[in-house]
């Protein structure tokens, strides 16, 4: 299928090209010092990535231990009430750990073994990358130290007690205003320092090439069980498909199995309390070129070019960007972006969990909202939903900001 010019029967061959761009966006920007780590990762995933060990290993852990493939829930009460749509949800909220994000942790961490590193090494702001990673860090015998901003420590004592339970070490950081900015600085100047022995870990299709690829290959998953899973099921493929963006790995990896389908692709962005610049995190919407993180892509930002501050009710989403291939998706329409606001959001999230059984993660409530918000405008047909989390972290929140409804 042809679009735009670009072919999406060749698109994986050609996409990202060999130094990391989808069309103008990606790369690496990082000193020559990060780069030679980042041509290590290159090569050794380039390799590794072939072998047969490699990928019956991944294979063998994503069924055993991850407990996939995750199933394809048909959401007939909410259908019901919306009339002719039939709605349908993609379960990441059942992978292990209860969100898509050990997907692509359990694929650095396997590459990191196979490497002969000992230890992976990452930020974290809500604390579940974190989490993720130290799961897959237990689960192959490694050291994990993730470095996460001092106030951040005290917002998200769970999620810290969580990471010291499975044995990471929990570097608190101090400086500015200790949160993800500040730790994301901590963790590269570390992994600077201790490249020879460690691997990073990138939490998103996000950073310098090769970990917006390498996030998305991982996450490939979720996109080509879904798609087989529905087929299965309906002996159609969806006329719709909508995964939330934060910095965009649970919906690359959806969107992945689709590219190539008549099927329409929604990404939805968190417009949080409004649309002026610092109520919301609507980076492709809103946003214009610029370098960050070590790569190019579309971005927030404010009066000085630099990363603009962002809000939204889901912690997973305040990113003042989204990974290059969504920007390079966006620009060539492939993938149409939208917004859904917090107030929209949480009427999901009590949406879901009372008429189907299922509390999303306030990330996902996103996705749900507008795959609902969809539905209501058209005749007939199907939506497919990434959930890409459950909703146990937020029920507390939840409960003291908007009460039982
Ligand atoms: C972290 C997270 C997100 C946002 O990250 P992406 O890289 O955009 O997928 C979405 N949903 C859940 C449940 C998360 O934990």
């Amino acid at each position: 299928m042809k679009f735009n010019n670009v072919d999406f029967d060749t698109y994986f061959k050609n996409y990202p090209d060999e130094k990391g761009y989808f069309g103008k966006y990606g790369g690496s920007y990082v000193s020559p010092e990060l780069q030679k780590a980042m041509d290590e990762i290159t090569e050794a995933y380039f390799t590794i990535c072939k072998s047969s060990k490699f990928v019956s290993e991944l294979r063998r852990i994503r069924k055993e231990f991850q407990g996939r493939p995750t199933p394809v829930s048909y959401l007939e009460r909410l259908s019901g009430k919306l009339g002719n749509v039939q709605l349908y949800v993609k379960r990441e909220d059942l992978n292990h750990t209860g969100a898509h994000k050990l997907n692509h942790c359990m694929g650095e961490a396997l590459l990191a073994k196979y490497m002969g590193k000992k230890k992976v090494i990452a930020e974290t702001g809500a604390g579940q990358h974190g989490v993720a990673l130290a799961t897959a860090a237990a689960y192959f015998g490694l050291e994990c130290d993730i470095y996460m901003g001092a106030v951040d420590i005290k917002k998200q004592a769970p999620n810290v007690a969580r990471m010291k339970i499975l044995g990471a070490n929990v570097v608190e950081v101090t400086e500015g205003l200790a949160t993800l900015k500040e730790a994301v600085d901590a963790a590269f100047a570390a992994y600077c320092r201790e490249y020879k022995d460690a691997i990073y870990c990138i939490g998103s299709v996000v950073g310098p090439h090769p970990f917006p690829m390498m996030v998305r290959d991982f996450q490939s998953v979720v996109g080509i069980e879904a798609r087989e899973q529905f087929l299965d099921m309906t002996g159609e493929l969806p006329d719709a498909i909508v995964a939330c963006v934060g910095g965009g790995s649970n919906a690359m990896g959806f969107f992945s199995g689709f590219l190539n389908d008549p099927v329409t692709i929604y990404g939805v962005e968190p417009l949080g309390r409004g649309a002026a610049l610092g109520d919301h995190a609507a980076s492709l919407m809103y946003g214009s070129e610029g370098i960050m993180h070590g790569f190019n892509s579309i971005m927030l930002k404010d009066e000085n070019g630099d990363p603009a501050p962002v809000y939204s009710v889901a912690s997973g989403l305040d990113y003042p960007s989204s990974g290059p291939e969504h920007a390079f998706l966006h620009d060539l329409g492939r993938v149409k972006y939208d917004v859904i606001s917090d107030d929209e959001t949480i009427d999901a999230f009590f949406d879901l969990s009372r008429m189907e059984g299922i509390i999303p993660a306030i990330e996902s409530a996103h996705a749900v909202a507008y795959g609902i918000k969809l539905a209501k405008t058209m005749k007939k047909g199907s939506v497919l939903i990434n959930l890409s989390g459950r909703g146990d972290k937020d029920m507390d929140y939840i409960i003291e900001k908007y009460g039982i409804r």
